[in-house]
């Protein structure tokens, strides 16, 4: 358990490419109904784009205590730019955006400069942009005050960081764009070792891949991080 008394605490769930519409629905009926009420705990999923309407539908019908993301969106604005997602048309279904994740960057050759584009246009349609950063280095275009670091030693390989480690990244990183910035660890987070990572209170949620795609794990998970409040 953390204290969410006085501060926000981000839970987001990634999907990556996973999940059909059943099994996203599926996932949402047992995830929902456990979700602690807490206006300072903020559970967020971010399934793939063909899932969004349905998921957001069902957490409408339910009532969860859950924000619906995506995993990306377009640089563009609605036009001619064929298979993109625009955000002016997600945000009918999403509040929130994972911006910039190592593997858009590495698998894709987003930019630098094409986060920022698809953080201005997050912002412009009112979507939370979360922007993944895998070390100090990485440029975190301005007015972006939700921030998660992910070293790429430890996405999807079980080699998580140590919390010291992303502590230190999450203090240096608040230094360099402001203390208002939250920001939050990713990497091989599991039902086992997501609590460690919020003891100190420097960083300020947890970004999850694989470990969130099992309703239980999931909820073991936010269980752990808010002492089921
Ligand atoms: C991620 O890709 O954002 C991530 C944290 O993945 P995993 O939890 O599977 O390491």
């Amino acid at each position: 358990m953390v204290g969410l008394e006085n501060k926000n605490i981000w839970i987001i769930a990634n999907w990556k490419s996973n999940k059909t519409i059943k099994e996203a629905l599926e996932w949402i009926e047992l995830v929902g109904p456990r979700l602690p009420k807490n206006n300072n705990l903020k559970v967020v999923v971010c399934p793939p784009f063909t899932d969004v309407e349905e998921v957001k539908k069902a957490v409408m019908v339910g009532n969860y205590p859950l924000i619906v993301g995506v995993q990306d969106l377009s640089p563009f604005e609605v036009g001619p730019y064929t298979g993109e997602e625009s955000a002016a048309i997600l945000k009918d279904f999403v509040d929130f955006a994972i911006i910039g994740h190592s593997e858009r960057r590495h698998n894709f050759f987003e930019t630098d400069e094409m986060v920022k584009e698809k953080v201005e246009m997050a912002r412009k349609n009112s979507i939370t942009p979360l922007v993944c950063i895998e070390g100090v280095d990485v440029p975190i275009p301005e007015g972006v005050d939700l921030v998660a670091y992910e070293p790429i030693f430890a996405i999807g390989t079980g080699e998580a960081d140590t919390p010291q480690s992303a502590g230190k990244i999450a203090t240096l990183i608040k230094q360099k764009t402001g203390q208002d910035t939250q920001v939050l660890y990713g990497g091989s987070v599991t039902a086992e070792n997501a609590s460690s990572f919020l003891e100190s209170k420097i960083l300020d949620g947890l970004l999850v891949g694989k470990a969130s795609l099992d309703p239980g794990e999931f909820v073991q998970i936010v269980e752990a991080v808010s002492g089921g409040d």
